[in-house]
C-alpha cells in the first residue's frame, strides 16, 4: 500500500512562520488534521509548542484529549465535557441547550453560515449569567480573507466593536475577560491586528503559498508492462500507437485521490487513461516507488478543486510516517 510521508521540518518551519505573526497559535486540526492524521500531527504540534488546538467534533476531541491545554471543538453536543474541552456556541439556540460550562462566542460578522447575531447579545448575556458559563474565548471567521475585497475589514471592524461590548460586559459583571481571535491561514497577514490568538488550518499544512507542503503521497510499484497500438485501464482512455512502458502503481481513487478519466500529471511523471480504485497507470518504467505528489499546490491544478478537498480526503488507512 502507498505511504503519507509527513515533512516534520516543514511543519515547524509554517508554524515558524505564524509565529512570527503571532505566537499564540490555535492550530486548527479538525478533520482528521486536514488529512494528514489527527494523532501523529497532534504529537508534532505538542512538540514544537502549541497549547491549544480546534478540532470538529466531541469525537476528534476525544482522541486527543491528552495532548493539550485546550481544545476547541468547533461544532460540539449539549452535554457536558472535561475542563481542557471548550464549545464553539454557533448560535443562540445552541446555547439555550447547552450544558458544558467552558464556552467560544462564535459571531456571524458576515458569513452568515453560523455564529451568533449581535442583535441576539443581551439574551446571550442573560443566558451566561444565569447559567455560570465561561467565555473562555470570542471569535468570528471571514468568508473572504483570500481575495482582495473589503468583506475582511468589515467584518474586522464589526469584531472590534463586539470585543468592546463583550469587554464591557466581563467588566461590569467581574469575570474573567476572554481572548480573542479571528485570523485563519489567508488572513494572517492581511490585519491591522490578529488579536490574542491566531487560528490557521492550511498554512500549518503547507496548502497555500508562502508555506512549504507537509505531505508527500508515494505508491508502491506492482508491475510494469510495454504496449503497442494498444491501450490500457477501463475503456482504454489512454491509446499509444508507439511502444510504451507502463508502470502500475497501489494508489487509486478509493484511497483519496479524486477521480481523473484521462491521465493526471504527478512529480516525475504522470499517469495515464482512467485512474481505477486501487491502481493508476504512470508513463515510464519505475522500479519500486512513484511519488503521486510531494506539494498539493502543484497536483491540484489537475483538478477543479482546492488543495484542503484534496488533503482531507486522503485515506486514514494510508500509513503515516513522520520524516524527521
Ligand atoms: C477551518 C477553520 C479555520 C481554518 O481555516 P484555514 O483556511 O484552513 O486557515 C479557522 N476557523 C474556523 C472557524 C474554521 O472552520
Amino acid at each position: 500500500m502507498a505511504t503519507i510521508y509527513l515533512n516534520k521540518k516543514n511543519l515547524f518551519k509554517n508554524l515558524q512562520k505564524i509565529s512570527l505573526i503571532n505566537p499564540n497559535i490555535l492550530a486548527v486540526i479538525k478533520d482528521n488534521a486536514y488529512g494528514h492524521g489527527i494523532i501523529t500531527i497532534s504529537k508534532l504540534l505538542k512538540e514544537f509548542g502549541i497549547k491549544k488546538v480546534c478540532v470538529r467534533s466531541n469525537q476528534e476531541a476525544e482522541i486527543i484529549k491528552g495532548f493539550f491545554e485546550e481544545i476547541l471543538i468547533f461544532n460540539p453536543t449539549t452535554g457536558r465535557n472535561g475542563t481542557n474541552i471548550s464549545y464553539a456556541i454557533n448560535s443562540l439556540k445552541q446555547l439555550k441547550k447547552n450544558r458544558h460550562p467552558y464556552i467560544h462566542l462564535k459571531f456571524d460578522t458576515g458569513m452568515h453560515r453560523n455564529g451568533i447575531l449581535i442583535e441576539e447579545i443581551d439574551e446571550i448575556f442573560e443566558i451566561i449569567l444565569k447559567k455560570n458559563f465561561e467565555i473562555r474565548g470570542v471569535f468570528t471567521h471571514f468568508c473572504c480573507s483570500e481575495e482582495e475585497n473589503c468583506d475582511t475589514f468589515i467584518q474586522y471592524e464589526k469584531f472590534k466593536n463586539i470585543k468592546n461590548i463583550i469587554e464591557n460586559f466581563c467588566e461590569k459583571n467581574s469575570l474573567k475577560k476572554p481572548y480573542f481571535h479571528i485570523a485563519n491561514s489567508t488572513a494572517l497577514n492581511k490585519l491591522p491586528d490578529t488579536f490574542d490568538y491566531v487560528r490557521p488550518g492550511i498554512a500549518i499544512y503547507g496548502g497555500i503559498e508562502g508555506y512549504e507542503p507537509v505531505m508527500s503521497l508515494v505508491g508502491n510499484v506492482v508491475s510494469v508492462r510495454e504496449i503497442e497500438n494498444d491501450g490500457v485501464g477501463y475503456n482504454k482512455n489512454f491509446f499509444s500507437k508507439e511502444k510504451v512502458i507502463l508502470s502500475t502503481v497501489d494508489v487509486g481513487y478509493a484511497d483519496g485521490i479524486p477521480y481523473f478519466k484521462n491521465g493526471c500529471k504527478l512529480k516525475d511523471t504522470q499517469a495515464v487513461g482512467k485512474i481505477s480504485m486501487d491502481y493508476m497507470s504512470v508513463l515510464g518504467e519505475f522500479k519500486k516507488e512513484v511519488v503521486i505528489f510531494d506539494d498539493v499546490k502543484e497536483f491540484v491544478k489537475n483538478f477543479d478543486t482546492i488543495t484542503y478537498d484534496i488533503l482531507v480526503k486522503m485515506s486514514p488507512r494510508i500509513k503515516r510516517v513522520v520524516i524527521e
